[in-house]
């Protein structure tokens, strides 16, 4: 048999086998549980497919070249079991949530009003509320630098995600990100390029940049003690956002970084490849 046609058949061997193994990207990312990531496989097509889930657009890459992926951050109050994305033809394909249990956090706060807020601050914490929900829903058409971020600081992992918190004994929203240990002039770095999309001094967060990665996959970092970028701003991986500190709600200086896909905050250690089940 002549060379070429062997080759021909070599390829086309190659290409009628069945889906390969999961790449680097799946095993990193999927994590389905509350407050994890679901990595699913969507139909082969030429042009990358649309898909959303809970109507929010998704995250979708080319894997190895193989397939196409959406990447779908799951909030943490669904419940385990099936769960669906849509695509854009309105297929539904299921994916199964496992449970995970979070457990309670409790913390002391000088500030009362960090607890429980007078009328005139809650005005404020909504309207800044608004600003950042606001920044959460960019979905810009940029692929990802990187899915395996690089950790934005120097320092032991201290909160994890997922914390049901007790402020002074009365509960309050779980813990939204990652704290790291770290002292106060830190340099903060970009886990992955990106565009600065929102910064501000916040009653809770104090100062804080969200910085968007692309297609709804967006950082936040927020008790700084300064911010050096500007929105607008197009920051490469690794460069520097701003400085560690105890801004806002903090007991002390550290990093709290959010990471939010879909406009849902989900565990951020997944993308530094430090999860724990
Ligand atoms: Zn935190």
């Amino acid at each position: 048999m002549p060379l070429k046609r062997l080759i021909i058949l070599f390829c086309l061997a190659v290409s009628a086998l069945p889906a390969q193994a999961e790449g680097f990207i799946t095993r990193l990312l999927n994590k389905p549980v509350p407050g994890g990531v679901a990595v699913v496989t969507l139909p082969e097509q030429s042009e990358a497919p649309r898909a959303q889930y809970q109507n929010q657009p998704l995250l979708v890459i080319r894997e190895d070249g193989q397939r196409w992926i959406a990447i779908a951050g799951i909030p943490l109050a669904v419940k385990p079991g099936t769960e669906h994305i849509e695509t854009e033809g309105g297929q539904k394909i299921a994916f199964k949530v496992s449970d995970r249990k979070y457990p309670e956090q409790h913390i002391k706060l000088k500030n009362q009003q960090h607890v429980t807020p007078d009328p005139e601050h809650l005005k404020r914490i909504n309207r800044e509320l608004d600003e950042q929900i606001n920044a959460y829903k960019t979905f810009s058409a940029r692929q990802p630098s990187n899915l395996l971020f690089d950790r934005p600081v120097d320092g032991r992992l201290s909160s994890a995600f997922g914390l049901r918190r007790f402020f002074n004994g009365e509960e309050r929203n779980p813990h939204s990100g990652l704290d790291f240990a770290a002292s106060t002039g830190t340099s903060i770095k970009a886990p992955a390029a990106g565009q600065v999309i929102l910064t501000g001094d916040y009653f809770f967060n104090g100062k804080t940049v969200f910085v968007d990665h692309g297609q709804g996959l967006i950082s936040m970092f927020c008790h700084l003690s300064a911010i050096d970028v500007q929105v607008g701003d197009e920051v490469g991986r690794g460069a520097h956002v701003g400085k560690v500190g105890a801004t806002g709600r903090a007991t002390g200086p550290h990093l709290h970084w959010n990471v939010s896909l879909n406009n849902t905050r989900v565990d951020p250690s997944i993308f530094i490849g430090a999860f724990m089940p």
